[in-house]
């Protein structure tokens, strides 16, 4: 780079020094990575980190990934991809508003899902009981193996190599009990806002795709309090909306109304934290926070999704049948370990033949996981 363009470019440090408050994970205090790398000439470690999870295979599989709901009902509804993209949009916006490191939050939330098997929460429970006695499965923990031991893109180290901070956040996410009790330290403002964010952009699409998949309607929805004061809102303003657009004017009242919350409360919580650095903050009781009001609200909804929409008898057999093909295929491997491909045939050296083939299995997305059954086994009927 020239002298010339360097005059028009801010360093990352003085950047965030205008624009961060003092309690954001700023760029300059970061703790590195585990190989330690020369500093980037126009990124920062966060953006780069952000790169990286954009570049790896394992972001890419999400698109073949679903989060509530299998192809077989149309392409409307999220995938795992998608949903990703939805907390880190609205995670950035929370993300800017409260002055936090918004390259870190984006880089957090992209990762955050990274590590889902096949088949969503469903599975994640087919595998972590496949792997009772060897260490179970969590998709918390495997975005950790991607990141550290899975994931190949580098001459220079394994894995994505990413800074302490975004391996940290996940770790969090991966055992909060934990992780508090070892530091006494709370997660980072930064994992706290994609934590929220996640949550909040669930409770909305998975409304808006269970009443577009028609597995219930926006009046059965309108029993919770945050949906019927959503519907309130949208009729207040509008007269007469086709069921489409009212659908969809639902569904941006439930992000408005949770963003509002989390910024109105968290500002007015964080308005207290003076000169305190991101450090210090996590000594302290300040969190991000929504209202009671708001709390009581969503779990009301998560409630009603959960024994509605997650537990719909057509989910549930989709689900138990992507179960045990899990499971076959999983044995299938451990019986004959020279069918896994041959890193992880070497892998099993290492990890033993099960973590192997759980690995394997956990990296698939549902078409090829489906795909190698057929395989093994034939047909899936
Ligand atoms: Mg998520």
């Amino acid at each position: 780079m020239d002298g010339k363009s360097e005059v028009f470019l801010m360093s990352i440090a003085e950047r965030e020094a205008v624009l961060l408050a003092p309690y954001a994970m700023h760029s300059a205090d970061s703790r590195g990575r585990k190989h330690e790398e020369t500093e980037h000439h126009y990124r920062g470690p966060f953006q780069r980190d952000r790169d990286r999870v954009v570049h790896s295979s394992a972001f890419r599989r999400l698109s073949g990934k679903m989060q509530v709901f299998t192809g077989d009902r149309g392409d409307y509804h999220r995938t795992r991809l998608t949903h990703t993209h939805e907390v880190a949009s609205i995670a950035r916006t929370i993300g800017r508003s409260l002055r936090l490191n918004e390259d870190l939050v984006e880089a957090l939330a992209l990762f955050h899902d990274i590590g889902h098997p096949p088949f969503g929460h469903a599975g994640e429970d087919a595998l972590d009981e496949c792997l009772t006695g060897h260490g179970g499965f969590s998709h918390n923990q495997f975005a950790l193996t991607l990141a550290e031991e899975l994931e190949s893109r580098y001459a220079a180290f394994p894995g994505l190599n990413l800074t302490y901070e975004v391996l940290e956040g996940q770790a969090t996410r991966a055992d909060k009990e934990a992780s508090y009790a070892m530091t006494g330290l709370a997660p980072l403002l930064e994992v706290q806002v994609v934590e929220a964010a996640d949550s909040m952009t669930y409770d909305a699409h998975d409304t808006d795709d269970a009443v577009k998949l028609q597995l219930v309607t926006l009046e059965e929805l309108a029993t919770c309090a945050l949906v019927r004061e959503a519907l309130a809102r949208v009729r207040g303003a509008y007269s007469n909306l086709r069921d489409d657009l009212l659908r969809k004017a639902v569904v941006h009242q439930l992000i408005d109304r949770q963003v509002t919350d989390v910024l109105q409360t968290s500002a007015a919580i964080l308005a207290t934290a003076g000169e305190l650095s991101a450090q210090e903050i996590r000594r302290s009781a300040i969190r991000i926070a929504t209202t009671r009001e708001l709390s009581e609200q969503k779990r009301e909804l998560e409630k009603f999704l959960y024994d509605r929409v997650y537990r719909h008898g057509h989910l549930i057999t989709v689900r138990r049948e992507a179960q045990s093909r899990l499971k076959q295929m999983f044995e299938r491997y451990c019986e004959r370990p020279e069918l896994l491909p041959p890193h992880f045939q070497v892998r099993a050296k290492a990890v033993g033949v099960p973590r192997a083939a759980g690995d394997y299995l956990g990296g698939m997305t549902d078409r090829f996981c489906d795909r190698q059954h057929r395989e093994l086994f034939g047909s899936m009927s």
